[in-house]
């Protein structure tokens, strides 16, 4: 595996690689990387002829009072677990490098970008979809890899490939679990015993509601209600759960198949999110 740490070493890299007429495939992750961020590297070798890691901690989509500083990080292991899964190539860069002195400019999807997330994380999605335009523009994948455990996250990415006619296929990956149903995250590192007992919340309550929808119930409130009664009785703090369409995230009064539950709670100081595409099958 190639490490390159320097931007131009990483475009003349994958434009060899286009040239000999192989098909790139990139991941963008923020590091400490777990079986989730794995998956994605695993599609995109069976998807692809090479494929591109970065493991970046982006400053620009982190909110003044976030957890940029405290983030975890771990790039010996990350590489080792790169290397292992067969990647072509890890990039790595520092913020002053993609963002020196005099950098002014930002890309932005409207919109789709208010909500969920968006509405408790302002300036979130327009660090993500710039610093993604930028990493897409040093590699040049013909795909990206995404996953569905930043639902709206993808929905946005999607929207910005199609909008500025950008040259790759931003593809969803299913969301990979704990087998007891936690969807893992790198700030599940942040939970201690108690907590990660309690942030089982999240997917408990959308499990009870998919097993509500499976059982007859369309009303998009008592979904909703049932994810609630898990957080609550969990003692996490709610930020929002709605159903919603899985094209434009638009609250859905009725669920029909494959309409996603998103929920995001803080149990103790961690912000956790999760969601669920009703009817299709659990992982
Ligand atoms: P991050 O390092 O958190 O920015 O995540 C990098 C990529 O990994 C994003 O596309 C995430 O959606 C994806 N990802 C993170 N956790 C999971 C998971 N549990 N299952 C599938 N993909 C994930």
């Amino acid at each position: 595996m190639k490490h390159l740490d320097d931007l131009s070493q990483l475009s003349a890299a994958t434009a060899a690689w286009r040239a000999a007429g192989l098909h790139v495939g990139f991941v963008p992750t923020m590091g400490a990387l777990h079986a989730g961020h794995l998956s994605l590297v695993g599609a995109a070798r069976a998807a692809c002829d090479r494929v591109v890691v970065s493991v970046f901690l982006n400053p620009t989509q982190f909110g003044p009072n976030e957890d940029l500083d405290a983030y975890p990080s771990d790039l010996a292991r990350d590489r080792a677990l790169l290397e292992e899964a067969g990647v072509d190539a890890l990039f790595t860069t520092s913020p002053s490098a993609m963002y020196p002195d005099g950098f002014a400019t930002w890309v932005e999807v409207e919109g789709l970008t208010d909500r969920l997330c968006g509405a408790s994380r302002e300036g979130h999605f327009r660090g993500v979809t710039t610093v993604v335009t930028k990493l897409l523009n040093l590699v040049g994948p013909c795909r990206a890899f995404f996953g569905e455990k930043d639902r709206q996250q993808l929905v946005v990415l999607q929207r910005m490939v199609a909008d500025l006619n950008l040259p790759v296929e931003a593809v969803g990956c299913p969301i990979v679990r704990e087998p007891d149903g936690l969807a893992l995250s790198s700030r599940n590192a942040y939970l201690d015993p108690a907590e990660r007992t309690r942030a089982l919340a999240l997917s408990q309550g959308l499990r009870d509601a998919q097993q509500a929808f499976a059982g007859g119930e369309t009303s998009g409130p008592a979904l909703e209600a049932a994810v609630r009664a898990r957080l609550e009785a969990a003692a996490a703090e709610l930020d929002y759960v709605e159903l919603v369409d899985p094209g434009n995230l638009a609250r859905l009064a009725v669920a029909v198949p494959g309409a996603v539950l998103a929920v995001a709670a803080k149990v103790g100081s961690t912000r956790l999110i999760d969601n669920h595409a009703l009817g299709q099958p659990w992982r």
